[in-house]
């Protein structure tokens, strides 16, 4: 078993991505001609705003190509810093901001410097794939906290105090969610916050990574802003990917008590250093520059957003938790169905439609589908699924 010498058991913990398999097979028949619908995307399709790159590529002529503090540049500290306050309500300094390598780095960072091996973290499901493993690299273990589509994927307040133990050490919060699109209401919040009041060891991250793709009619909560008084035990995720369409400019940041983002510093400068010294002064640009381009991008989501919705409804047999933000819907798949991998890996031969298996956001029975394509692949791939969910 060669595996088992050469790799560390924190490593073999990990599970291999499942959606892998199945975006690889859609690359593989689209390159040999096969028509390939895909609504599993989970990037945005816009380009970055043209001002953001062209404070960046200034920033190259301007020789910003060296090392810089590991905790990010002191200008986009403080420009997140104040985004925090003015935006967001969450009185933050730059002490309390750590950039980071996209959104991702924050989460794992965070659970490096607080979590120890046996600590316990509740993760209300259906939850970004992601959770779980950046927990189990940390050593500690993931609780997932289930919910229903009957009561609209809610975090149950009486589930959530029951799964309070000596070992529970985090709770993990993200609206507007990947992969259903929920956003908490400030009501939710506050319940959540009066059982943290009970429990003060435990702490909380928020992930609001999707906070500017929200429906009209609805409204961002920052969890930090609702629950004022437990500043010190909420930890806010953020970054540019979404809002700014800059996936691959890996530009993220953790906000939150002083001293566990010095802790996170100090684990960023022997893991990665500082985040790409040009590609923050792009960041720097986003945060300081009009949000037209991302009020733009938001309307366009909204309208896909409602295309997405209207077409699964008129599906016979799937059922929806309409998305209120984010660019996903996550239907229940007809009862006859088989499970969601296998459901995925069928649509996917049969009627070359590539959606991702609910399983993976844990969840089988469901599977997400994406709006951040154009309206005519959405409607190409509702018709698609139609065709092929008639079959159950
Ligand atoms: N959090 C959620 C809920 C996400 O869906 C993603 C990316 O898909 C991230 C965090 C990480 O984003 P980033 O690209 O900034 O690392």
């Amino acid at each position: 078993m060669p595996g088992s010498t050469l790799i560390s058991k924190r490593a073999r913990a990990l599970r291999p991505s499942l959606t892998l398999a199945i975006s690889a097979r859609a690359k593989t028949l689209s390159q040999e001609g096969q028509d390939i619908c895909s609504l599993s995307a989970g990037e945005p399709d816009f380009d970055t705003p043209a001002f953001i790159v062209e404070a960046t590529v200034k920033a190259l002529h301007d020789g910003i190509t060296r090392y810089g503090p590991a905790a990010g540049d002191p200008e986009l500290r403080e420009a997140i810093a104040s985004k925090l306050r003015e935006l967001n309500k969450i009185d933050a300094r730059p002490e309390n901001v750590l950039v980071t390598n996209g959104g991702k780095q924050a989460i794992y960072n965070l659970f490096q410097v607080i979590l120890n091996p046996g600590d316990e973290v509740l993760i209300p499901s259906p939850y970004w794939l992601s959770y779980p493993e950046i927990t189990l690299l940390a050593g500690a273990k993931p609780i997932s906290l289930s919910s229903s589509p009957d009561n609209g994927f809610s975090l149950d307040p009486e589930q959530l105090e029951a799964s309070i133990n000596s070992k529970t050490r985090l709770l993990i919060l993200n609206s507007p969610g990947n992969p259903t699109g929920r956003v908490m209401t400030e009501e939710e919040m506050k319940l959540i916050a009066g059982i943290l009041r009970r429990h003060p060891r435990l702490l909380v991250m928020s992930d609001e990574i999707y906070e500017f793709l929200i429906a009209d009619n609805e409204v961002h909560h920052s969890f930090a802003a609702v629950a004022p008084d437990l500043a010190d035990r909420i930890f806010t995720v953020n970054g540019f990917a979404k809002g700014w369409a800059m996936t691959g400019w890996r530009l993220g940041y953790l906000a939150g008590n002083q001293e566990v983002i010095k802790a996170a510093s100090a684990l960023q400068s022997h893991s990665t250093s500082n985040v790409c010294s040009f590609a923050q002064r792009g960041a720097l640009a986003a945060l300081t520059g009009s949000r037209d381009c991302v009020v733009a991008m938001t309307k366009r989501y909204n309208a896909r957003r409602e295309l997405l919705t209207n077409g699964l409804n008129k599906i016979k047999g799937m059922s929806l938790v309409p998305p209120k933000g984010a660019f996903y819907a996550f239907p229940e798949l007809p009862k006859k169905s088989p499970d969601s991998i296998e459901f995925c890996k069928l649509a996917l031969e049969e009627v070359g439609l590539a959606v991702v298996p609910g399983a993976v956001f844990g969840r089988d029975k469901c599977i997400r589908v994406s709006c951040a394509v154009s309206s005519k692949i959405i409607s190409d791939g509702l018709q698609r699924l139609n065709e092929f969910a008639s079959r159950y």
